[in-house]
């Protein structure tokens, strides 16, 4: 595997390979990687003749200066990771080489960002955004890789690569769960063995209001049994909505695109979660 952490030189390996007609594959990571995002590494080595993973802790993204402060950092065995799955090119730029001045840019993504995700992370999607924009105008890939886990950030790239024209396929890979249904995150490093237990619960609650919806009890009233569960269990629970998975509206019955999204705290750390309603 190569790796780059400027972008020169990055950019002339990659205009070479290109013009050879080599297809590009591209998976933007945070780091402290685990099988989810080699589940999207190999996604795109099976579609693309080479395939770029990109490590970069993004600071604009965090709105919380203290989730950046926490965020896990394990580039070494990140690195043993990639190889051992067959990533051609890490690209782990340092935030200078990204960020050479404050970004200019503002993105309005409308109703998008001012629900779930945006609604408690102001500044987030603004800055997935532009750090999604840079990597693609760098990467210039064929085709990119992102996770369900992250259903809302999806639909924000989806609409930037409509409104800024990149010429790039999307890829969404299903999430990856550990054994128990735990969704896998980075963050899931940072809980105790106790809260890993506790953690559990946004899966569970997932998975009993996918069965009562299939079961016709409506959403509002399970909500609330929902939040009062939370509440019981002293877990800090920010959203549970039941909305379109095309343009994320709120739904209070069960559509064919129904999906389940969550969100909560296990102590300090930060978990999501979705589900679709229609789906095994
Ligand atoms: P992150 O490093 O958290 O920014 O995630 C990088 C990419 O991996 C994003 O597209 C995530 O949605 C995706 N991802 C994270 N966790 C999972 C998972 N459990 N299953 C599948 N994809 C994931």
């Amino acid at each position: 595997m190569e790796i780059f952490s400027q972008i020169a030189p990055l950019r002339a390996f990659l205009e070479q390979k290109k013009s050879l007609g080599i297809s590009v594959g591209f998976v933007p990571t945070m780091g402290a990687l685990h099988q989810g995002h080699l589940s999207l590494v190999s996604a795109s080595i099976s579609e693309n003749q080479l395939t770029v993973c990109s490590i970069f802790v993004n600071p604009t993204q965090f709105n919380n200066p203290d989730d950046l402060l926490k965020y896990p950092r394990t580039l070494e065995r990140d690195i043993e990771l990639l190889q051992s799955t067959g990533c051609d090119i890490l690209f782990c730029p340092p935030v200078n080489e990204i960020y050479t001045k404050d970004p200019i840019i503002n993105f309005n993504f409308g109703k998008l960002e001012t629900v779930m995700e945006g609604k408690y992370r102001p500044g987030h999607f603004n800055g997935v955004a532009i750090v999604v924009s840079k990597l693609f105008n760098i990467v210039q890939p064929n085709r990119a890789y992102f996770g369900q886990k992250d259903f809302q950030q999806c639909k924000i790239v989806e609409r930037l690569v409509k409104d800024l024209s990149f010429q790039i396929d999307l890829r969404i890979i299903p999430i990856q769960r550990e054994e128990d249904g735990l969704a896998m995150s980075s963050r899931n490093l940072r809980l105790n063995e106790v809260q890993r237990k506790e953690a559990l619960i946004f899966y569970q609650t997932l998975q009993q209001s996918k069965k009562q919806l299939l079961n016709d009890i409506p959403f509002q009233k399970m909500k609330n049994d929902v939040v009062n569960n939370f509440s019981l269990k002293k877990i800090r629970l920010e959203y549970f909505e039941l909305a379109d998975a095309e343009n994320l509206s709120e739904l209070n019955n069960v559509t064919d695109k129904a999906i389940l999204l969550i969100a909560g705290y296990i102590g300090e750390v930060r978990l999501i979660d979705n589900l679709f309603v229609h789906e095994n």
